[in-house]
């Protein structure tokens, strides 16, 4: 295996991800604008840089996780970012969830250097990356994923090779499309349920083995109470805010309109979590929070 692997971007993903390689003895490297985050990776024993240019040159390996699309690119081809000193043959994961159009510009700029690029998104949350459970949906060369396939096994369970670059990103606001347009649908039809005198647990009940079974109400219900542990019954705390959900199904919103396919329930969705993400009382809470919408603002 040998060489450093680097990793940048340790928030609520990207820090648990880069533990999980750290304790299962991964020489690692990190870098984050945010100091604190470096002392804390410094004190668990990993080396930290102070620059990305400085994480490019010394290590073969690089993963990035970052909030937006801006983010990553600004890493990438900044001052002091890894381009300036990314080597021959390093494999670069982009693991942020960004528009497909900009993981492709990635791939073509790391190329550029004779190294080469994978976008590796993810789907589990906080709790997947905490205990080591993540889904990647990974677009790029299968060799390359070859390369860092152990590494995907010490961050998480499914490791799918969804086809070229950027097939990752179009994978995962797929998935997250659909999440969104469920999750409303089933706040809407528990809210009605309940205006209209129905017990939700028992409209719970009858769902989860029948037809209108989903991840969002046997997993993830957002009735508090209905299901103990999820975001619902805990003040809707993320979780996966409606600000991250209305991010990715912008990007959603762009696949559509760049490729002229019509997708009118992920663009109502968008609308939906646009407008919660306006909204203070619901922007930073949970993405299930659009049932305590309904509830408030669909009054009889
Ligand atoms: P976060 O904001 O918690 O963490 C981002 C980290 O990147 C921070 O530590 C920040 O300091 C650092 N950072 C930002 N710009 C930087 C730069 N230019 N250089 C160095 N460091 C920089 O975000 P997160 O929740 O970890 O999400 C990261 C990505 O994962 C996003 O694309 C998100 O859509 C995706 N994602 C999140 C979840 C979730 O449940 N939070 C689930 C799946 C996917």
């Amino acid at each position: 295996m040998g060489g450093y692997v680097g990793f940048v971007g340790l928030g609520s993903m990207g820090g648990r991800m880069a533990k999980n390689l750290l304790t299962k003895n991964i020489r690692l490297t990190v870098f984050d604008n945010n100091k604190e985050k470096l002392l804390e990776f410094k004190e668990k024993g990993s080396n930290v840089c102070s620059s990305a240019a400085e994480l490019a040159s010394k290590c073969e390996k690089i993963f990035t996780m970052l909030p937006n699309g801006e983010d990553v690119l600004s890493l990438y081809t900044g001052k002091e970012g890894i381009l300036e000193t990314l080597q021959q043959n390093t494999l670069c994961v982009d693991c942020s969830t960004i528009d497909q159009a900009t993981s492709i510009q990635l791939s073509e700029l790391v190329q550029t250097k004779k190294a080469s690029f994978l976008d590796a998104p993810v789907s589990g949350g906080v709790l997947g990356a905490e205990k080591a459970t993540l889904t990647f949906m990974i677009g790029g060369d299968s060799n390359d994923i070859k390369r860092v396939e152990y590494l995907f096994e010490l961050m998480g369970k499914n490791i799918v090779h969804c086809g070229k670059v950027g097939s990752g990103q179009v994978t995962k606001l797929c998935n997250n499309m659909l999440l969104a347009s469920q999750m409303i649908a089933l706040a809407e039809i528990m809210n009605m349920g309940e205006k209209l005198g129905l017990d939700p647990q028992v409209l719970t009940s009858v769902i989860n083995s029948s037809s209108g079974r989903c991840w969002a109400s046997d997993t993830y219900n957002p009735v508090p109470g209905v299901i103990t542990g999820t975001p619902a019954s805990n003040n809707f705390e993320p979780g996966f805010t409606c600000t991250l959900m209305a991010k990715d199904l912008s990007l959603a919103q762009n696949l559509s309109t760049r490729n002229k396919i019509p997708i009118p329930m992920g663009a109502l969705a968008h609308q939906f979590y646009l407008y919660l993400l306006n909204n203070p009382n619901y922007a930073s809470k949970d993405f299930s929070v659009i049932y305590k919408f309904f509830k408030e603002n669909w009054k009889n």
